[in-house]
């Protein structure tokens, strides 16, 4: 019988936002995809304050590889 390995990493107590330098709190979430690397029904997601969110979707966006932008409040929410 083996144990099943256990991620170590622990969630972050707030979440702070992706872009390059910024310590700020994540307040949305942008859900995106690779066709390129990744199965359609993939989501990688990155975390944005509200002053990042239009750059990251931009950068995103323009790749085609944003699915969904969604506030990190519901997405943290457990699905009901
Ligand atoms: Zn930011």
């Amino acid at each position: 019988m083996n144990f099943p390995l256990f991620d170590p990493s622990p969630a972050p107590v707030t979440p702070q936002c992706s872009a390059k330098a910024c310590r700020a709190d994540a307040v949305w979430v942008l859900a995106w995809n690779n066709p390129k690397l990744h199965t359609p029904e993939r989501r990688k997601t990155w975390l944005a304050c509200d002053e990042h969110r239009e750059h990251l979707s931009e950068f995103l966006g323009v790749r085609g590889f944003l699915k969904d932008v969604v506030p990190l409040a519901d997405w943290a929410a457990p699905g009901t």
